[in-house]
């Protein structure tokens, strides 16, 4: 047994998971909310019995002393499932890191000074670095970055055709995420199909409250639509995705909007929610079936979206081998799946609606077996992917 601590921690609130990634069975999962915020609340479930506890959070450190006490009262014992590393999940790793990291002192301060990229992200990752490297002393702590992955794409992929000079001094690239999410999937279609990675071309769709669309050539990243920041691509639950950029300076012009309030706008209430007034999908997939026109549309264009993607992939892999759907949506959504591929059998994309709405957990193919690009509905974890890749790392 080889025991991993997962670590996805926030400004305020960060989540758990020890996992054996020799079995890949979780021993427990939990979330540690309000950290600094007043009162708080740490829920600590092992194998289907949970607990709530309220009490004050002053900072991250108290938050992992209560982590630690509630593994003590409810288990399992650390003791005995002692946590041979612990991962990280880091969102922003720029174009310094490419592999998962071993954290000392000086990757620390390198994920500080990355925070400027992505200030939403990284300084709640380095709280929870931080406090989990004093409480969890003997064991190695290693960084996972969801721009990993995405190292690999060349760089016509990365590069924005802006003034070279404004691009390299801010770091101005496309950086990619969910960079864990889309290798996990790989392997995983991979092994579905009972085919060597490295000789396989895909598209995968990681639908979820974040959107995001990778094309993989033999395993590597070659191309993906996050950019600099994850508000580039798909359209999401609350972010745009892909707009004129001059709209920025009209609303500024025009509206007075500052650079806050575009800010807002774009990444907290737009997509889904600016379309038909709610983030969830379940909501205006539903109220679309009813025949509400804001929802339809934002459907609609939800799928465009993506379906322009998939031809754009299409077109610079050449080949393409298999499309897969994962998180949220792309696990749960028949409909929106089926609207994102319908009618593309002239380009070798044929959905079997049967399979495609056949209800599962698991990995499955949704198209017929004539189709030559093979479509799977892979379910995505990225706890169990961090673990793997931390426990690698440390050995
Ligand atoms: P994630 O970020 O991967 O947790 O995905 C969250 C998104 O998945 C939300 O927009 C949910 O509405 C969506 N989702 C979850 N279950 C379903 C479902 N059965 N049908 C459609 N969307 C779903």
């Amino acid at each position: 047994m080889r025991p991993v601590l997962v670590i996805n921690s926030g400004s305020s609130s960060f989540k758990y998971q020890l996992l054996d990634v020799d079995t890949t069975r979780v021993l427990a999962t939990g979330l540690v909310e309000r950290i600094g915020l007043g009162l708080g609340q740490i829920t600590h479930d092992t194998l289907g019995v949970k607990t709530e506890r309220t009490a004050h959070f002053d900072n991250h450190t108290v938050g992992f002393e209560a982590m630690l006490e509630a593994f003590k009262e409810q288990g399992p014992d650390l003791e005995k499932f002692a946590p041979i590393a612990v991962g990280h999940r880091v969102v922003q790793g720029g174009s310094r890191f490419f592999e998962p990291t071993i954290i000392d002192d000086v990757v620390e301060i390198n994920i500080e000074e990355l925070s400027q990229l992505a200030p939403l992200h990284n300084p709640g990752a380095l709280q929870g670095i931080r406090a989990a490297r004093k409480i969890f002393t003997r064991v190695k702590h290693v960084a996972v970055f969801d721009t990993a992955f995405h190292q690999t794409m060349p760089p016509a992929s990365y590069t924005y055709a802006i003034d070279t000079e404004v691009a390299k001094q801010y770091r101005i690239r496309r950086y990619g995420f969910h960079g864990t999410s889309h290798s996990y999937v790989a392997k995983k279609t991979a092994e579905f199909l009972g085919k060597p990675l490295n000789d396989l071309n895909m598209i995968v769709l990681h639908l979820g409250n974040g959107a995001s669309a990778c094309a993989i050539r033999g395993g590597k990243s070659v191309n993906t639509s996050m950019g600099m920041t994850p508000l580039e691509g798909l359209v999401m639950g609350t972010r745009s995705g892909d707009i004129d950029p001059a709209i920025l300076f009209y609303l500024n012009r025009v509206a007075g909007y500052d650079v806050d309030a575009l800010d807002r706008l774009l990444n907290t209430k737009s997509g889904l929610l600016g379309l038909a007034g709610s983030n969830d999908m379940r909501d205006v997939a539903g109220r679309a079936e009813t025949g509400d026109e804001k929802a339809r549309l934002a459907i609609e264009v939800y799928a465009l979206r993506i379906r322009h993607y998939v031809g754009a992939y299409y077109a610079e892999l050449g080949r393409l081998d298999a499309i897969a759907f994962t998180a949220g949506v792309g696990e749960n959504s028949d409909t929106l799946r089926l609207a994102t591929l319908e009618n593309l059998e002239s380009i070798g994309i044929q959905i079997d609606n049967e399979r495609n709405s056949a209800r599962s957990r698991s990995s499955r193919l949704i198209s017929t077996d004539s189709s030559k690009v093979r479509v799977l509905v892979v379910p995505t974890n990225e706890e169990l992917e961090i673990a793997v890749q931390a426990a690698e790392a440390a050995e």
